[in-house]
């Protein structure tokens, strides 16, 4: 029998360990992962695309464990009553080729999303960073928010979205958290006196959530929603206007915000950032960038901590996937 973590022992183990530690355990495996860049064979995600969204299978592996997920992103979904993004992933044994676990990862996704971002932003935003203007309240965004709560101590949030019912779903959910939330009436607005600023939004079109004149001296800006090609967030020219960090860059050039930047646009993939074990942070002033995607690494990371955690507490299912003959050459016997 297969390891299955599902979304009621998803549910579980985040209860037992406590959403904002697990989120910052999480954190600490990835850049654990991160450091070993080199052990990885990575390729850019296989994407599908249709004229509604993009369907993707994100593999990696580093010749112990092989990992992979199935994630999509219909931004217009939820006009259907559907969330944008949903998805699976699993973890392998690679000297059998066995699957140890399979995880449902739309919490998944939305955990290891955040944990990323909050890293990144350990390493990159000001030290006295509290205030974040959080532009977009879908699917992700609480689970952004907690991150940095928990990893930079963020307690003040400035929020908008085009539709006011996600922020407000947003406040409900997060009002017993203990943050400062004021509701904005536009990006411009939100972003004033922000020292991150974090975009979150969804819509398959070139965007322009952030424009140059909205971005301030020392800000850090967490770039999440441009992560297909046409679908980006940032003005080229707030790109021009700090050093821009990536997660890997094949994959990012293809996806990220800076698919409208030259090839020769220089970027600093963030496995460098974290194996040096100090803040990248050059002044004070300085604008800094994280134009996130989302690596195959992060998932691997998330099943690798929700494999050992599910093993730690038990709490996991078995999910009736692989025939599993007594006899391995008799597979016909199982019927
Ligand atoms: P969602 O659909 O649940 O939420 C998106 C929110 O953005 C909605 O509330 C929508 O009203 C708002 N929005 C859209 N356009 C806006 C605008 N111009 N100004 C303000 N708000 C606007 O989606 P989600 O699951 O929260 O995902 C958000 C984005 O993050 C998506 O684009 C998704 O593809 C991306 N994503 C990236 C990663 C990554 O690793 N980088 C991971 C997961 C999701």
């Amino acid at each position: 029998m297969l390891r299955y973590v599902g979304v009621e022992k998803t549910k579980e183990l985040i209860a037992k360990i406590g959403i904002e530690t697990f989120l910052t355990e999480l954190a600490g495996y990835i850049e654990e992962d991160f450091k070993r860049w080199e052990d990885f064979e990575k390729e850019p995600r296989y994407a599908s695309h249709s004229s509604g969204g993009v369907i993707e299978l994100m593999p990696i592996s580093d010749g112990q464990q092989f990992s992979f997920k199935y994630v999509n992103g219909h931004p217009k979904n939820f006009e259907k009553g559907l969330q944008t993004v949903t998805a699976f992933g699993v973890l392998s044994d690679v000297e059998t080729g066995y699957p140890i676990l399979m995880a449902e990862m739309t919490l998944g996704t939305a955990l290891r999303t955040a944990a990323m971002s909050a890293l990144a932003a350990k390493y990159l935003a000001r030290d006295d960073s509290k205030t974040m203007a959080l532009i977009g309240q879908g699917c992700q965004a609480e689970f952004q928010t907690l991150a940095f709560k928990a990893i930079l101590g963020v307690d003040t949030l400035r929020l908008y979205d085009v539709d006011v019912k996600a922020s407000e779903k947003f406040v409900r959910n997060m009002k017993e958290r203990g943050f400062d939330i004021k509701l904005c009436q536009s990006s411009q607005e939100a972003v004033k006196g922000a020292d991150i600023i974090t975009t979150v939004t969804a819509d398959k079109q070139r965007a322009t959530i952030l424009s140059d004149n909205m971005v301030g001296a020392g800000v850090h800006i967490n770039a999440i929603g441009g992560d297909c090609p046409g679908k980006t967030e940032l003005a080229p020219e707030v790109l021009n206007r700090g050093r821009v960090f990536v997660e890997f860059e094949e994959q990012s050039r293809i996806e990220g915000d800076i698919q409208q930047m030259p090839d020769d646009f220089e970027v600093t993939e963030l496995w460098n950032v974290f194996s040096q074990g100090v803040s990248a942070r050059q002044a004070n002033d300085e604008i800094t960038i994280f134009d996130s995607v989302g690596f195959a690494l992060e998932d691997y990371s998330y099943l690798r901590y929700v494999y050992e955690k599910s093993n730690t507490f038990e709490m996991y299912d078995h999910l009736d996937l692989l025939a599993l003959p007594e006899d391995p050459k008799n597979l016909f016997g199982v019927l």
